[in-house]
């Protein structure tokens, strides 16, 4: 089946300071790193290095969107719902204290200009059982899931960042959640120990498959029928910054295939210690070679 990814695309600008901007302050940056990130493209990245058919769509600036672009078509991600807008590119304005410590500003930009005629358009090109990939990054979510669902599409939710307005979603579309423990929390409202919200969120959603992450702890998989609990692979971790979107990307790339869930998750856990292996975000997504290469008793620096 095809996998079309509706979400982000940031322009992340990382100033290394001193020390963080104060009211009425003005510091100078010590460097400029730009990257290119959002949660929608780190995952279209992802699923497309794991071998899926991946179509992108959202909105970038005219003029200053074309890394975003570039890095997707680099990756095998078809660009061509991607919309350019006379709007800025979102982005991240980022400074890193000499601690490491970070403060992060975010502008939405391009990514909350997302019309419901371009939904429809984009919704237009694909049929009933395509994958449908949603993070919470991008305006006109709950029409998109309405009309995707109308549509037959299977719908994966990604709630990251997670906020009160995933409560106000149609969640009872939702056939896949792919979550972490501080989203699965948030998203049950109730403090319980950790293994017990696959089960939680079943309840409340009993036609999805829950997908929970739990870092170095490795992943639970539950559907109505059957729970799988995955270890993580023992990696030296130096930079976790990108683990829940490749781990997100190779588990759907699987699932779009028709893997079975146990090897979906065992490929989706190798990838994502790979990731945490490396620094950078879209950059530490492993390509399918690697992953296949990699075996979970080694490390790699
Ligand atoms: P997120 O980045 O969304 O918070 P997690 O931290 O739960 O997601 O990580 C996603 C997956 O990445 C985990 O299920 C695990 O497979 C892998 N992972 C994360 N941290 C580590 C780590 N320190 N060592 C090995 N694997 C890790």
């Amino acid at each position: 089946m095809n996998i079309l990814c509706f979400g982000s695309l940031n322009l992340d600008k990382v100033y290394r300071v001193h020390h963080f901007v104060q009211p009425g302050e003005t510091v100078s940056g010590l460097s400029l790193e730009e990257h290119c990130g959002g949660k929608g493209l780190n995952q279209s990245v992802a699923m497309a290095k794991a071998g899926g058919r991946v179509w992108h769509a959202g909105c970038v600036g005219r003029s200053d969107g074309q890394p975003l672009l570039q890095t997707l078509e680099n990756s095998g991600v078809d660009i061509s719902l991607v919309r350019r807008l006379d709007h800025p590119t979102g982005h991240a304005i980022i400074q890193v204290e000499e601690s490491g410590q970070n403060c992060i500003l975010l502008y939405g930009g391009a990514n909350q200009q997302i019309t419901t005629e371009q939904i429809d358009e984009t919704l237009a090109q694909f049929q009933a059982g395509d994958l449908l990939v949603l993070q919470n990054e991008i305006n006109n979510l709950p029409y998109l899931m309405e009309a995707a669902s109308r549509k037959g599409l299977t719908i994966v939710l990604n709630p990251s960042p997670m906020d009160a307005s995933i409560l106000a979603l149609p969640l009872e579309h939702v056939s896949y959640f792919l979550l972490n423990e501080v989203e699965a929390r948030e998203l049950c409202g109730e403090d319980r120990a950790v293994e017990e919200y696959p089960q939680l969120l079943l309840e409340r959603f009993p036609h999805s498959r829950i997908v929970l992450t739990l870092g170095a702890k490795g992943c639970i998989y539950q559907d109505a029928c059957h729970r799988v609990e995955q270890p993580a692979c023992k990696v030296k971790a130096v930079d976790t910054t990108a683990a829940g979107d490749t781990f997100t990307g190779y588990f759907l790339a699987a699932v779009a295939q028709d893997t079975p869930i146990e090897e979906a998750l065992k490929t989706a856990t190798k990838a994502a210690a790979i990731s945490v292996s490396r620094h950078g975000a879209s950059p530490s997504i492993p390509t399918k070679a690697e992953v296949e290469a990699f075996s979970p008793d080694s490390q790699e620096n």
